[in-house]
This record gives C-alpha cells, sequence and structure tokens, in this order.
C-alpha cells in the first residue's frame, strides 16, 4: 500500500479546488478540539460493555443494547428508527475436552485441552462423545494430500499458526486472513475427506490459553462438530503426537433455536441543503458471547455515538444527512448491513459516503478510504486538520470495513479511522475482549477522526467519484 499524501498536496496546490470554506474548515478543527476533550464517547463503550455485557445476535443483551442505543440518540434530539434483521439465536453448551491417549501417560489421568465450539456450527456430538485420534494439518493443501484411511474417522486438527511478529509489526489483517481460511473452510474439507470432528487452532495472537471463536461456514452441507482449540494445546498436541498417537475425547454441543427479529438502529441528523443525500457514520453492535466486545465493536458504536453527540452539542447542521447506524448481525455474515442495502438498494445513488469503524480503538493515525484514488485529493484539506492531532495519513484500503462492504459494491465511497492495530488480534474474538482494552484517550482520537471527517464529507461542495462495481451475487 501506498501512502497517497506526497502528490496529491501538489495536485490540490494546483487545481486549489477544495470542498470547504475557510470558515467550515475551522468548524472542522472546533470539532476536532471537542472531541479530543469529550468523554462522552468512552462512557457509552462502558454501559455497552460493562452493564448490558456480551452481545451476541439473537441475546436479550443485544435486543438491549439496541433500545439503548435508541435511547441515547433520541435524548440527543435524533429521529431515530429501527430497521428489521432476521438473526439467528445460537448459543453455545457443553464443551469439553481431553487427551485420553498419548505416550507417558499416567494411567487412570487424561489431560484438558482448553475448546470453544465454533460460532453457528450446531453440530453436536453423538451422545457420550467422539473419542478418536487427532491427525495435524497445516493447510487445505496438507489435508488433501493425505490418503483417506489418514483422516477417515480421525479429528483434524488445523494447526496454522497465526503470525503474530507480522501482526506486530502493523500488519495485523494480513496476518488474520492467512490464518482465519481454516475456521471456516476447514470444517467441509475435514469432513469431505472423512473426519469425525473438526479443531481449528485460534486464529490470533492470543496467549494466556484464551481461546479465538468465530463464525464457521454452516451453510455448507458438513455436518461434523467444530471447536477452537487455543494454541498452547494445539501446540502440546503436536508435540505429542511426534512421541506416538494421540487420541482425544471431545464432547461438544449448541443450540439453533429459531430466528428472531432484530434491528437495525438508524439515527439522522437532517441535512439543510440535501435532506435525501446520506454519510452513513456507523459500527456494530453484535459481538462474540466470550468476552464483553469492548473492541469488536461497542468501540465502534460508542464512536458513531459520540460523533452524534459532539455534532448536537456544536450545535452544527450539516448540508447532508448524517446517518447513525449500529448495524446489527455482523459476525453471523453482515446481516445487518446486507439487509440495509437490499432495503435501500433504489437510494443507493444518494448514500454519498460511509464510515465505519470495526478494528477496535488503537492510536489514530488517518483515515482509510475505499473507492476512486482521486479522493485522496479531494480529501487532502481534511487531511491537513487531522494532522494536528498526528491523523493525516490517508491510504486507499482495498477491501473497506465488514458492515460496508454491501455499500461499497453499490458505489458508495467508504471510510475509516487508520488506526494502530498491532494488539487487535491478540484480545479479539476472545474471553479478554473486554473494557480494559480501550484506552480513553485513543478512543478519543478516533472520535476526533471519525466526527472531521463526517462533517468533512457531509458539508464538502464537491462531488465524489464513484466506482461501478458488479454486485456479487452474495450481495444481493
Ligand atoms: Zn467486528
Amino acid at each position: 500500500m501506498m501512502l497517497m499524501s506526497g502528490p496529491i498536496l501538489t495536485l490540490a496546490a494546483q487545481t486549489g479546488a477544495t470542498g470547504w470554506s475557510p470558515s467550515t474548515l475551522e468548524t472542522l478543527r472546533q470539532l476536532q478540539s471537542a472531541a479530543l476533550r469529550d468523554n462522552y464517547g468512552y462512557e457509552r463503550l462502558a454501559h455497552l460493555t460493562d452493564n448490558i455485557g456480551t452481545r451476541p445476535v439473537g441475546s436479550l443483551q443485544a435486543a438491549a443494547a439496541v433500545n439503548y442505543v435508541a435511547a441515547e440518540l433520541r435524548s440527543l434530539g435524533f429521529e431515530v428508527h429501527l430497521e428489521k434483521v432476521q438473526v439467528p439465536r445460537w448459543v453455545r453448551a457443553e464443551e469439553r475436552c481431553e487427551l485420553v491417549e498419548y505416550f507417558g501417560r499416567v494411567p487412570g489421568t487424561t489431560q484438558k485441552i482448553v475448546v470453544a465450539t465454533l460460532g453457528g456450527s450446531g453440530v453436536a456430538t453423538p451422545g457420550g462423545g467422539i473419542t478418536a485420534e487427532v491427525v495435524v494439518v497445516n493447510s487445505l493443501a496438507d489435508l488433501a494430500a493425505l490418503p483417506h484411511e489418514k483422516v477417515a474417522g480421525k479429528i483434524v486438527l488445523f494447526n496454522k499458526r497465526f503470525d503474530r511478529s507480522m501482526a506486530h509489526s502493523g500488519f495485523a489483517f494480513e496476518a488474520y486472513d492467512q490464518a482465519v481460511e481454516f475456521r471456516t473452510a476447514g470444517r467441509a474439507a475435514a469432513a469431505k475427506a472423512g473426519a469425525v470432528a473438526v479443531l481449528v487452532r485460534s486464529v490470533g495472537g492470543a496467549e494466556f490459553r484464551l481461546v479465538h471463536v468465530g463464525e464457521t461456514d454452516y451453510e455448507n452441507a458438513a455436518h461434523i462438530p467444530s471447536a477452537a482449540t487455543t494454541a498452547e494445546d494445539a501446540d502440546l498436541i503436536v508435540r505429542l503426537l511426534s512421541q506416538g498417537p494421540v487420541r482425544l475425547h471431545l464432547e461438544l454441543s449448541s443450540d439453533m433455536h429459531e430466528e428472531v427479529d432484530s434491528y437495525n438502529v438508524i439515527a439522522d441528523l437532517k441535512g439543510s441543503d440535501h435532506p435525501g443525500q446520506f454519510v452513513i457514520v456507523s459500527g456494530h453492535l453484535d459481538s462474540w458471547d466470550l468476552g464483553t466486545g469492548a473492541t469488536d465493536d461497542a468501540a465502534g458504536v460508542s464512536i458513531a455515538m459520540a460523533t452524534a453527540h459532539l455534532l448536537h452539542e456544536q450545535n452544527l447542521r450539516p448540508s447532508r444527512t448524517i446517518r447513525f447506524v449500529a448495524w446489527m448481525g455482523e459476525e453471523p455474515g453482515l446481516l445487518g448491513a446486507r439487509a440495509y442495502a437490499k432495503e435501500h438498494t433504489p437510494e443507493m445513488p444518494s448514500h454519498f459516503a460511509a464510515i465505519e469503524t470495526d478494528s477496535g480503538a488503537g492510536h489514530a493515525m488517518g483515515v482509510y478510504f475505499t473507492g476512486d484514488p482521486s479522493l485522496a485529493a479531494l480529501l487532502q484539506p481534511v487531511a491537513e486538520i487531522l494532522q494536528e492531532s498526528g491523523a493525516g495519513i490517508l491510504q486507499d484500503l482495498k477491501e473497506p470495513s465488514p458492515d460496508l462492504i454491501p455499500l461499497h459494491f453499490r458505489g458508495v465511497p467508504a471510510f475509516a479511522p487508520l488506526q494502530d492495530t498491532r494488539k487487535y488480534f491478540d484480545y479479539h474474538h476472545t474471553a479478554a475482549d473486554t473494557l480494559d482494552k480501550v484506552d480513553p484517550r485513543e478512543l478519543r482520537e478516533n472520535i476526533a477522526v471519525v466526527a472531521v471527517l463526517a462533517y468533512a464529507l457531509a458539508t464538502t461542495k464537491q462531488e465524489l467519484p464513484r466506482q461501478q462495481l458488479a454486485v456479487p451475487d452474495w450481495l444481493k
């Protein structure tokens, strides 16, 4: 990826083009400094995580979070409405795994293996559980290369290691993308090869024997139980396998209930000149069930709420409508975002831009954009203001924040704060994603970036270039 700021400054200087008057640029500066002092966002984050708690889709807490965000935004005087999203309600139950045969086992004993069922899998082990030998693979190709008899009747462990040093060098999403494939595709591949169950090494850099959960591919007709295990337990199994056969006993159950109605929360700050044009500011309200989803993604919701609060406090009326959205059902597959894009398809041309924060609340360094490369030139005056608080980088991002993917494919330019994500995957989808992982000052830095960007996009006199993309089938 390339930093766009150098050549762009020259271009903007040459054309003299800017979408903002000097007084609007001054307003952006005031918004920035107010955001850096405001504790409203952290207080909302604390309520969502400490008081409401974990918010898996379809849960009572997710419903309470919908009501809470709606009530808070209503109390600021916004027009708030709820848009229905049907969500699954999946609840984990029994999770038990132990080593029952390995070299040197003390007779009469077993060793515990820490596991957590993968989300949405809904496939239980048969009564009494499964006892089987373990076979370890590092890739789908490894698995495909094994003869049938080496896999049939066994428990397959996908042992792809998360590249922690890559993540800690600033390439966290690249490291995640490399490792996450097995959590989603591993189950179907192992079932096809005749395995009776699947374990996946935790994706992410979590230490302290924490399991990283997440969605598995449940649409594929692969009816074998699947769970994630910790990096430490995966390493133990590999070491024991180098000494002889290893057998595991595994008991998993979970309940997939009927779908329930849930909601995207939508609040509009009506534009003065173009009320029918929208700039979306968003985060997602659902979380995984082990932690309280502070960084994924109560942070994103509270950044959007804080932006609403700041604009209200400063009495600012943008020329386009700023639409605050708390998406529901990102984790099981962008359910709320896909429903919104479908429902609002005729209005997509009037969706001017969209912002989502969904990679934690680490130190903010700038703005990611997904769309036409000339967006960088247009945003240069805004980047110069953001640089006053050290957040002036403008960088092209190939794929937008997840909930903006349906909008992106319909031509809407997408934005996100550019953050320090080096530690994001150390807590992401684990029991340790809790309020203490968010630094209040860094949260405010992100609020400043999103508030300034949102108001700038909702007031610019320039049109933004839009891309003509083909909407993929899964988003239609
Ligand atoms: Zn998320």
